[in-house]
């Protein structure tokens, strides 16, 4: 797809004399992370965006998971695990920009690709999508006073250390993340309460021993079903199963009921791509049907395709050298 040159991003990018990166990079998981070492190694000039934390799913869905099959690991957290990927990529001297997604890429014959970000406009050679399987945007409950909340005391990630001012936090969820959010809360807060609806919690048993330790007051069978305060979060209504509803106290609430994937967006992008489902078809090179596009990762799709840390690491590898050779018969 190109842009007229009468787009008013297209003459903007026109009058920029900067030279353009030889590779922007969208997706800060293992793919894109390993994409952006390997292209650094080879020369290549890139910058990487990612929405949310670098890690992709290893911090987004399921931070404090051991992984047990990433070669030369015994077992290797899943957080530390991003780390050291964002640390290896840093080190090659990678351009790498954390919170900032993609809104749009396109094509103009006289710009090459142009790539716009929540905060800025470049142009590239070629581009490389590791884009997984999207954002993560949170799971909400589906409350009526949900959205009235929002903001004023009900979040759904644990905001930082400097900005928690509460008394009484009460947690919703009975995974790893609620678990984990829930102690690290009660260092900070005086009461924290956890509410899930199981009459167990789906954590490692290590978590489960600190959690008792931690003096969190744990709520089984337990529900959230309604909000109340002044404009500004002070109580919310939890319903145990066969009791009727009481009111806890609570100046903060964190939902943690998981993340939904997300690749709305991508309709949207001024690069039209066919997509099989939620995925992107590449071949054996990682090279998708646009010249000049290349992806890696969990969305994309050719045969026998697993969807796998490893797999994700070797196709950025993959990728970049495509992308290598590409720029070369391009020059
Ligand atoms: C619960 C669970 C457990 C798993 N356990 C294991 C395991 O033990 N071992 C294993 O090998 N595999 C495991 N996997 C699979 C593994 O996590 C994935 O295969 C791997 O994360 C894929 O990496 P990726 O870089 O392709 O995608 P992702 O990890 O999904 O990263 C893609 C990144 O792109 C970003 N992004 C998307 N859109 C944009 C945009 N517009 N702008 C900027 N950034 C954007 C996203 O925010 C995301 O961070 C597990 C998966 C799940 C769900």
């Amino acid at each position: 797809m190109e842009i007229e040159m009468d787009s008013p991003l297209a003459e903007r990018l026109v009058a920029r004399q900067e030279v353009p990166y030889d590779v922007a990079i969208v997706g800060g998981g293992p793919a894109g992370l390993v994409a952006a070492a390997h292209c650094r190694m080879r020369g290549l000039n890139s910058i990487t965006f990612e929405a949310q934390a670098f890690g992709g799913q290893l911090v987004s869905l399921y931070p404090s998971k051991p992984v047990t099959n990433f070669p030369a690991h015994l077992d290797v957290a899943s957080g530390e695990l991003a780390r050291r990927l964002a640390e290896q990529a840093a080190h090659f001297g990678a351009e790498l920009k954390e919170h900032e997604a993609v809104e749009s890429v396109g094509y103009a014959v006289d710009v090459g690709f142009f790539v716009r970000s929540s905060s800025r406009e470049v142009k590239a050679r070629s581009v490389l999508l590791a884009l997984g399987m999207g954002r993560f945007r949170p799971r909400k409950l589906g409350l009526k006073d949900e959205y009235r909340f929002a903001g004023r005391g009900l979040v759904y990630r644990l905001p930082s250390r400097d900005h928690i001012v509460a008394r009484h936090a009460v947690v919703v969820g009975g995974g790893d993340t609620a678990v984990d959010t829930a102690i690290a809360l009660k260092a900070i807060v005086p009461e924290v309460t956890l509410v899930h609806r199981h009459v167990g919690l789906r954590a490692y048993p290590h978590s489960l021993e600190r959690l008792d330790a931690s003096g969190v007051h744990v709520i089984p069978e337990a529900e959230v079903v309604g909000f109340g305060g002044d404009g500004v979060l002070d109580r919310v209504l939890v319903a145990v199963r066969d009791q009727a509803a009481q009111e806890i106290p609570a100046d903060l609430v964190l939902v943690s009921v998981g993340q939904a994937p997300d690749l709305g967006g991508l309709a949207d992008w001024d690069l039209k791509l066919t997509l099989d489902g939620s995925h992107l078809p590449v071949d054996s090179s990682m090279r998708t049907a646009i010249h000049g596009v290349f992806a890696a990762g969990d969305f994309v799709a050719y045969p026998g395709k697993i969807k796998m840390i490893a797999t994700a690491a070797a196709e950025g590898s993959t990728a970049a050298a495509s992308v290598e050779r590409y720029l070369r018969i391009q020059a």
